[in-house]
């Protein structure tokens, strides 16, 4: 169990494309997970958001993401295989650059192929907050950035002045 560091947008390990998985026994693999659970709960209780984090966040090149809505769960080589063609429009938010926000589009629903923490074979349907999430940190171990989609660069703002705009609600416009 350890809560540890979040890398900072600047650090090269976040623009890594990340490494497949490929032995689900290696005791390593044990203690991503735990460090991804623990890292995200402490941000939660300190920050009072977030939703989910990356293994590249915690300096794991790997492809393992941990998201926790309602439940815990553990993406393991995820693999995003449908897109819906309709979009959302959102600011989003990382915890690899907390006073930053970028307005952009995300996918209104995506199909994600993954293997969960015992290296089964899942597959996930994902809508709305869901889907963008999935979509934020699914770029996170291609080495891709919230900000990177910004719609222009007068979308990524600070957090201060975000609120301002947006009387401190995360909106999501569908199109
Ligand atoms: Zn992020």
């Amino acid at each position: 169990m350890a809560v540890r560091e979040i890398l900072l947008l600047g650090n090269p390990i976040l623009r890594t494309k990340c490494e497949k998985v490929r032995n689900f026994n290696e005791p390593m693999l044990r203690q991503t997970i735990d460090d991804l659970r623990d890292t995200l709960d402490d941000f939660r209780a300190t920050h009072g958001f977030g939703r989910g984090i990356a293994a590249p966040q915690i300096g794991i090149t790997q492809r393992v993401i941990f998201i926790n809505i309602d439940k815990p769960v553990v993406l393991i080589n995820p693999e995003i295989i449908k897109r819906s063609r309709q979009m959302m429009m959102l600011w989003d938010d990382c915890f690899s650059f907390q006073n930053i926000l970028a307005k952009l589009k995300r996918h209104l629903k995506i199909t994600v192929n993954y293997h969960d923490e015992a290296g089964k074979k899942q597959i996930l349907e994902a809508v709305g907050g869901l889907s963008e999430l999935l979509q934020h940190e699914n770029d996170h171990v291609e080495g891709i950035l919230a900000i990177d989609h910004a719609i222009d660069s007068k979308h990524i703002i600070l957090r201060s002045e975000w609120k301002k705009l947006t009387a401190n609600t995360k909106q999501v416009y569908q199109l």
